[in-house]
């Protein structure tokens, strides 16, 4: 059995990890949580760089390197404990090599946070694609025709694919919770 996994919001408590770090990082510069966040849904996320400075330049603050350095290491420090314990003793029990993380959006940023967290060690292979995960996950189970491959993702766009169904060795799992890996063990 092949496993690969979802980083954000299934491997990683990604809601968490905004409300607690990525929005309350520039309150050392006075922009609030709430103004932060509102900046997030608004404007997308491009990259951390991108994202900090446009913050800042709408408030009317400037930043400089340092200060920027700073709240990198708001963001980053100790970010283990935003790990899904649940997942992380399921892949502990599975072989490193049959573990795979696949996940979305902005490369340095998805590492970053795969790497400070300590998911990277966990996993054979980390893969970051930017926008559609479809053709990667198909790729891999054509080339594991004879495996179980197993996709775990919490999106349903990501998981819901007419191709998918037809390749007779991929499960995917709509993750919310860790009753439903369970299940799909059986
Ligand atoms: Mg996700």
């Amino acid at each position: 059995m092949k496993y690969i996994f979802d980083f954000d919001d299934v491997l990683f408590d990604t809601h968490s990890f905004k409300q607690e770090r990525l929005f309350s990082a520039l309150e050392i510069i006075g922009i609030s949580k709430e103004e932060c966040a509102q900046k997030y849904h608004k404007g997308g996320f491009k990259n951390l760089q991108l994202f900090v400075t446009d913050t800042a330049a709408e408030y009317g603050k400037t930043l400089d390197d340092g200060t920027f350095k700073i709240i990198e290491e708001k963001i980053f420090k100790n970010i283990h404990v935003f790990l899904n314990p649940d997942i992380c003793r399921f892949i502990m029990q599975k072989e490193k090599e049959n573990c795979h993380i696949l996940s979305l959006g902005d490369r340095d940023f998805q590492m970053r946070k795969i790497i400070d967290s300590g998911a990277r060690d966990m996993v054979a292979e980390v893969v970051i694609v930017p926008k559609s995960k479809k053709e990667w996950v198909i790729d891999f189970a054509k080339t594991h025709l004879d495996e179980r491959v197993h996709f775990i993702d919490d999106t349903k766009r990501h998981v819901q694919h007419y191709e998918f169904k037809i390749l007779h060795n991929l499960h995917c799992t709509l993750y919310s919770d860790f009753e439903d890996l369970k299940e799909m063990e059986l």
